[in-house]
């Protein structure tokens, strides 16, 4: 594995396990805490804002990626994301485990201490770990 997926997998877990910042690392991807019930042809991550406040983004940002990633209608209510369809969780780990890799790992120094600032129609991750500065993937 190469260092950059071995970081966004370690700051998936630490998400996924809703632990401090601080008390992660090395962690593998076992036994993962992502609180998924579905029912009633609904998917619903219990969990979802805490996900989000440990990653340091805003949750309609990750929600909407999530919603495009699996092409479903879904909407935020409370501290859950209710997805319109049947989603394995699996699948709802995979595109979270994207959506580490593209908007919160820097690129260069690998550390999950970024945030995203727009400028003008561009939007940029900026590192507070090291000050790099790199453009990511438009979200539609
Ligand atoms: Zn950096």
């Amino acid at each position: 594995m190469s260092t950059v997926d071995k970081r966004y997998l370690e700051l998936l877990d630490r998400a996924l396990r809703m632990l401090p910042p601080r008390t992660s690392s090395g962690r593998r991807l076992e036994g993962i805490q992502l609180k998924v019930i579905v029912a009633g042809k609904r998917t619903m991550i219990q969990n979802f804002k805490e996900l989000c406040s440990i990653l340091n983004r805003e949750p309609s940002h990750v929600a909407r990626f999530l919603l495009r990633e699996l092409a479903a209608p879904g909407h935020i209510e409370g501290d859950s994301l209710i997805i319109q369809g049947e989603f394995p969780r699996q699948r709802l780990i995979d595109i979270l485990t994207r959506y580490i890799k593209n908007y919160v790992i820097c690129p260069v120094c690998q550390a999950p201490d970024t945030i995203l600032v727009k400028e003008k129609r561009m939007v940029f991750m900026v590192c507070t770990a090291c000050g790099a500065k790199s453009s990511v993937k438009p979200m539609a």
